[in-house]
Formats: structure tokens, C-alpha cells, sequence
């Protein structure tokens, strides 16, 4: 199935990219796994006809937003992102009629709909920037996730006000699971995703987005990681670092939505040209603007 997957890449000149909690088998046979931010800034530079996206949909619209002239595969439809349906459009423009001054900051994990309607996106790598550039003088409004909006209003000392959305898989995480790994590995760092509760992150050693957590241990002179996140990420940062040892929270956190697919679903959608994503004019045009405003801020 590999070499098929690999030959049909090679024929239609496709870019295969893969985020970090896929499962391991996709991840390697990607051209690319990265976290949001990253594949986000792949896509707008790769200029690839096909673009195969292995993640969830909101993360295959975002790739077709910056990349609108390729063709877009997202091999499963059913892998999508329960948090990124818990603010809709409608909800944000009822929110902006009573709040007009607001400015709307959205997490990349919403759909490509929802950006339509937001002032500017961010994702968990590059989410404190970004609202540390934003004028201090205006009223902030940071959906869907509260858990991210409320560690980055703790680390900026800023007042945002919070959308009642959260990731299910990252609030599973709780303050005692960190306290039993550290009593388990006593000098192990301990990273925690910025999407988990505020108590957990306030436990960590550090909050990283999954593409921050990869650079720091590789960059760390330490030998021992507890890992707060999704599960599938250990695949890299064992693959990457053979000489360091990571270990993952118990019970085991895992997204069944970034499992969904699967090297058959990648082989038929090469195959067949199909699911692509496809997005209206209109929501190709509105929802890039929040997008190329993160991209700005580094
Ligand atoms: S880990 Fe959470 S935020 Fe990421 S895709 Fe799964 S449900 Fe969505």
C-alpha cells in the first residue's frame, strides 16, 4: 500500500502533509508532519498541484484557503474537530451585534465558515505573540477554546473574555495525572499542550504547541519528558530523539478524529481525486484574511 500511496504521489506531483497526532504510519510517509502553524505556512508556500492533507477537515480547509489553486484531498470527511463546530458563524455575529468594539480572535481550530466572521486567527504556536501585538486598549474576545484563551490571558496578564468551547481530548488531562507521572519520573520536564486546563498547565514546566514541545526537547540537554498531549506525537519525538525518553500521561490521550485516517484512506483519495475540499467564493475571500494576518505575526 505504501509503494502504491508513493507512486501515485510521484505521478500527480502531490504533497502529502501530516499533522503531528496522525497516526504513526501516516506521519511516515509524508512529505512534512508539523503542528498547525507549521503545515499552515506549508501550504501557502508549496505551490503543489494536490495537496493530501492528513489531519482533521478544519486544518484541509485552512490548506485550501492559503493554497486555493490546488487540488485539496482530505482522505476521511468524518475525521473533523469537535471543538472547531462550537462556535458558528451565526453565533459570532449575534456576539458582534451586542458587542461591536470587541475584536474576535480565533483559534485556528475553527471551520473555514466561522473565520469568515473573526478579525484575525492564531494557533497554540504562535497564540501569545499574536495577542501580546494586538492594542492593549481594545476588549478581546478569544473562541473557541477557553482553556487557550484563559493560559494566554494568565501569561499576558491580559482580560480576555472566553468563549465556552474547550478540545474534549485535552480536557480529559487532569492536575492529578501530571502529580502521579512526576511522582512515577521524578526528574522528568514535564510540557503540557496550552489547550489543557489552566490547573494542568499551571503544574507543567512548560505550555507548548506540539511543534514547540518537538524543538525544545530536541534543543534540551535533559534525558526524561512527561508528555501532556495527544498520544501520536510520541512517534516523532522517539523517532527524532533515540537517545531521550518520553513518557506519555496515563490513561493515554488520544483524538480518535487525527486517527480516523488511515494509509487505505490516503491510497483511495490519491486514487480516485476525491474527497477534495471545496469552499465557496465568498468564504474563500473572507476567511483568508484572518489566516495571512497570523501568518504576519511571528
Ligand atoms: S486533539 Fe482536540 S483540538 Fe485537536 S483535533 Fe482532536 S479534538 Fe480537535
Amino acid at each position: 500500500m505504501v509503494n502504491e500511496i508513493l507512486e501515485l504521489k510521484t505521478r500527480y506531483n502531490a504533497l502529502i502533509l501530516a499533522h503531528n497526532y496522525t497516526r504513526p504510519e501516516i506521519q511516515d510517509i509524508a512529505d512534512f508532519v508539523g503542528d498547525s502553524l507549521e503545515l499552515s505556512r506549508k501550504a501557502a508556500e508549496c505551490h503543489a498541484p494536490v495537496i493530501v492533507f492528513c489531519g482533521v477537515r478544519f486544518m484541509a480547509e485552512t490548506a485550501k484557503l492559503l493554497s486555493p489553486d490546488s487540488i485539496v484531498l482530505h482522505p476521511n470527511p468524518k475525521a473533523g474537530c469537535p471543538m472547531a463546530e462550537m462556535a458558528s458563524p451565526e453565533e459570532i455575529r449575534a456576539y458582534r451585534a451586542e458587542h461591536p468594539d470587541t475584536m474576535v480572535v480565533a483559534y485556528v481550530n475553527t471551520t473555514a465558515a466561522t473565520k469568515t466572521e473573526v478579525d484575525i486567527c492564531c494557533t497554540s504556536g504562535n497564540a501569545e505573540n499574536l495577542v501580546a501585538s494586538l492594542p492593549s486598549d481594545r476588549r478581546l474576545l478569544f473562541l473557541p477554546d477557553a482553556n487557550l484563551g484563559a493560559n494566554i490571558a494568565a501569561k499576558l496578564g491580559r482580560k480576555i473574555e472566553l468563549w465556552p468551547g474547550c478540545c474534549p481530548t485535552h480536557n480529559k488531562i487532569l492536575p492529578e495525572h501530571i502529580t502521579e507521572a512526576r511522582q512515577r519520573h521524578p526528574d522528568a520536564i514535564v510540557l503540557v499542550h496550552p489547550e489543557c486546563l489552566p490547573a494542568v498547565v499551571a503544574l507543567a514546566d512548560h505550555a507548548l504547541s506540539t511543534g514547540g514541545m518537538l524543538r525544545f526537547v530536541h534543543e534540551s540537554p535533559q534525558k526524561e519528558f512527561i508528555i501532556g498531549t495527544e498520544g501520536g506525537i510520541l512517534h516523532r519525538m522517539r523517532k527524532e530523539n533515540p537517545d531521550k525518553v518520553f513518557y506519555p500521561l496515563e490513561p493515554a490521550v488520544l483524538c480518535p478524529n487525527m486517527k480516523r485516517i488511515t494509509l487505505e484512506d490516503v491510497l483511495n483519495s490519491l486514487r480516485d481525486m476525491s474527497p477534495t475540499v471545496e469552499l465557496t467564493e465568498e468564504v474563500l475571500r473572507r476567511a483568508r484574511d484572518p489566516i495571512d494576518k497570523m501568518l504576519e505575526v511571528h
